[in-house]
């Protein structure tokens, strides 16, 4: 098991401008601009959970990203440790 990063839609002002996150992460073609929905939106297969891009959204106190554990099978966890909704989605 291990982390990578989540944006809460909520809470991303990528709207506005905000490219922080899409700018700091090291990892190509891992957390880009969802044009359609106008949110930073991470590739889960291509985030290594080194938590830059949270620390950089934290730092401007917007508080969009959140790290998530993902199972062996690629599957996103929720905070009870159960497969989430969008994690079954990727087992195909
Ligand atoms: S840094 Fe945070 S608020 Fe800015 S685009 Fe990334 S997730 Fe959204
Ligand atoms: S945790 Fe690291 S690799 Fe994953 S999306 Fe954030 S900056 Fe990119």
């Amino acid at each position: 098991m291990y982390n990578v990063a989540q944006v809460t839609d909520e809470k991303c002002v990528a709207k506005k401008g905000c490219r922080l996150c899409i700018m700091y992460c090291p990892e190509a073609n891992c957390l880009d601009l969802n044009s359609e929905k106008m949110v930073a939106e991470v590739v889960i297969n291509r985030c290594k959970g080194c938590e830059l891009c949270k620390v950089v959204c934290d730092a401007a106190k917007h508080d969009a990203i959140q790290m998530v554990a993902v199972s062996a099978n690629g599957a996103l966890m929720d905070k009870a440790g159960e497969a989430a909704g969008l994690g079954q989605a990727y087992q195909g």
